[in-house]
């Protein structure tokens, strides 16, 4: 688990455009923040300086108490779920979750165990041996959830993860991501432009409009609050 603190930080594309104008934001250590606001605010350029997949132009960020502005996205202790979920189709999805440990030569009889945990939290123990083609829009996104799961990781990034499911099913999926991460109590920055799911989802909403965030609180006192 970690703390993840964005100190005054500037996104500059190199063409000039401002995406993100000095945020400041705390994400405690295992809370879920959401990230939300309407698209093209900034809420990806966000969170892709977190992964370390976009260059910082300004400010600190800090993760676990060190600053990881010029740290690599491997160096970062991060697991992050894109919307497409980018499974290796000729792997079954015991590989799927595996894959990366075995990138990073941990033991296979550790692998195993890891990926059998991951398929008890998220409902796959009998999908292992399938190929993601066989597989429905939200086991794929529990898939997707599992190769970051079983990486054990200090925080979890998630970009509009449930944006691709059907309405029903995101419905479903959303109890399913805020179960998770209940009983994991990673620390998890969620991105998305979706208001219902902001408010079911996190433990407190960081409000972005052009590039600034605005507000910052628990979804009820944002119900209160007068705009
Ligand atoms: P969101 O995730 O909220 O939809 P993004 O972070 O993807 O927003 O984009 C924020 C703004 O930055 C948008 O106006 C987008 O067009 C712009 N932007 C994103 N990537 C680049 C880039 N590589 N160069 C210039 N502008 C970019
Ligand atoms: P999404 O909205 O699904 O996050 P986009 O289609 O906005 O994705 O962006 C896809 C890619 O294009 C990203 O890598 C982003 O950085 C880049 N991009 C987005 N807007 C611009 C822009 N105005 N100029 C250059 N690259 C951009």
């Amino acid at each position: 688990m970690a703390q993840i603190t964005f100190q005054n930080i500037w996104k500059r594309y190199p063409d000039g455009f401002e995406a993100v104008k000095d945020m400041s934001l705390d994400i405690r250590d295992g809370e879920f923040m959401i990230l939300v606001g309407p698209s093209g605010c900034g809420k990806s350029t966000a969170l892709r300086m977190v992964a370390g997949l976009e260059e910082i132009t300004d400010g600190d960020l800090i993760i676990g108490g060190n600053r990881v502005n010029e740290l690599a996205p491997r160096d970062r202790d991060i697991a992050m779920v894109f919307q497409n979920y980018a499974l290796y189709p000729h792997m079954t999805v015991r590989e799927n979750m595996g894959f990366a440990l075995k990138l990073a030569k941990v033991p296979k009889s550790e692998i195993a165990g890891k990926v059998e945990q991951a398929a008890d939290i998220l409902e796959l123990q009998d999908h292992l041996d399938r190929k993601p083609a066989n597989l429905s829009g939200g086991q794929r996104q529990r898939v997707a959830m599992g190769r970051a799961i079983v990486r054990d990781p200090a925080a979890f990034l998630m970009d509009e993860p449930l944006s691709n499911l059907d309405a029903k099913l995101r419905v479903q999926m959303r109890t399913q991501v805020a179960r998770i991460q209940h009983q994991l109590g990673t620390t998890m920055l969620y991105v998305t432009h979706d208001q219902t799911e902001a408010m079911t989802l996190g433990d407190r909403v960081a409000v972005m409009r052009s590039g600034v965030i605005q507000q910052v609180d628990t979804p009820k006192h944002l119900y209160a609050s007068p705009d």
